[in-house]
């Protein structure tokens, strides 16, 4: 009897918790749109022509897969927002290491915190996608993301709820193994959403030689996650192009599918009816489906 009158109160805790904290939800959703929506009326309204030669996929996306994908980034947005709310819970009760002083642990500190939580989350989601690429989870949790071949800024959140639990454990991971000060987050966290953005923007705008350039090609390009997106069992990675390097998960032929579309000038076929949904022969579209591009056995 004590232990069901302690659960009812812990439950009716956690929901005034949330509910006093409701504008964390609200702040997740605009953070997310004030990057999503205008890389997606840039791109696919306001210079669908001026810019179509560096769509990745020659061909648009489907109505019905961007409001699917809208639906899923607004459980996205929820899941998210209740884990940073029991996170910022924890915080204010002293649990976790982030500070608020800048000079806390040195001004360097600040700047390397900042590169120590994009190195730890780029090995966080390799290992974490790699996982949810094991058939029994692809089939239920992971395909979701996937039923979005030709994405858009949209299907940036577009997760099952369990895949959206998964990625927001980049958050208490962080916030209880680095010292982190609290602006140093917040730049973190812009920065994740930026290259989730446009690693599903569909059009690529880094310049040439980038995916081949000794330097810039530790950092992946665009349309390396659009390739993931199309072949799906190649480019895991999410930052850094480290864990598809040494793990020989990089698309074969990946640094050839970026030349090729940037070097494309503005003569490729412009295709403006998303109803006549028709591709050119720039890059193949793979004839499989998501989960039959999957292996039959665990894919590690
Ligand atoms: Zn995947
Ligand atoms: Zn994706």
């Amino acid at each position: 009897m004590q232990l069901i009158s302690s659960i009812v109160n812990s439950a009716s805790e956690f929901i005034v918790l949330l509910s006093k904290n409701a504008e964390v939800i609200i702040f997740t959703a605009v953070q997310y749109l004030l990057i999503a929506v205008p890389f997606y009326l840039f791109f696919y309204n306001w210079n669908k022509k001026k810019y179509w030669h560096l769509k990745i996929q020659q061909r648009y996306s489907e109505n019905k897969q961007i409001i699917r994908d809208i639906l899923y980034s607004i459980s996205t947005i929820i899941v998210f927002g209740v884990v940073i709310i029991l996170l910022l819970h924890a915080s204010k009760h002293g649990y976790t290491l982030v500070y608020k002083p800048f000079n806390k642990y040195g001004y360097a500190w600040y700047f390397i915190s900042i590169l120590l939580m994009v190195i730890v989350h780029d090995a966080y989601f390799y290992w974490t996608h790699r996982l949810l690429h094991w058939k029994p989870l692809f089939k239920v949790v992971h395909i979701t993301h996937h039923l979005s071949r030709n994405p858009t800024p949209f299907s940036a959140y577009a997760f099952h709820p369990v895949e959206a639990l998964i990625n927001v454990g980049i958050v208490p991971l962080v916030a209880f193994t680095i010292p982190a000060q609290v602006s140093a987050i917040v730049i973190f966290t812009i920065y994740q959403l930026l290259i989730n953005v446009l690693g599903h923007l569909g059009f690529e705008i880094l310049p040439k030689g980038f995916a081949q350039n000794k330097l810039t090609k530790w950092h992946n390009t665009f349309t390396h996650h659009n390739l993931h997106h199309q072949f799906v069992k190649y480019n895991y990675g999410l930052y850094l192009n480290f864990w598809d390097r040494i793990m020989k998960t990089n698309h074969p032929h990946y640094e050839d599918h970026f030349d090729k579309v940037v070097e494309r000038k503005g003569n490729s076929e412009i295709v403006l009816n998303r109803e006549n949904d028709q591709q050119t022969n720039e890059v193949p579209k793979p004839a499989v489906t998501p989960l039959q591009a999957l292996p039959d056995n665990i894919e590690f």
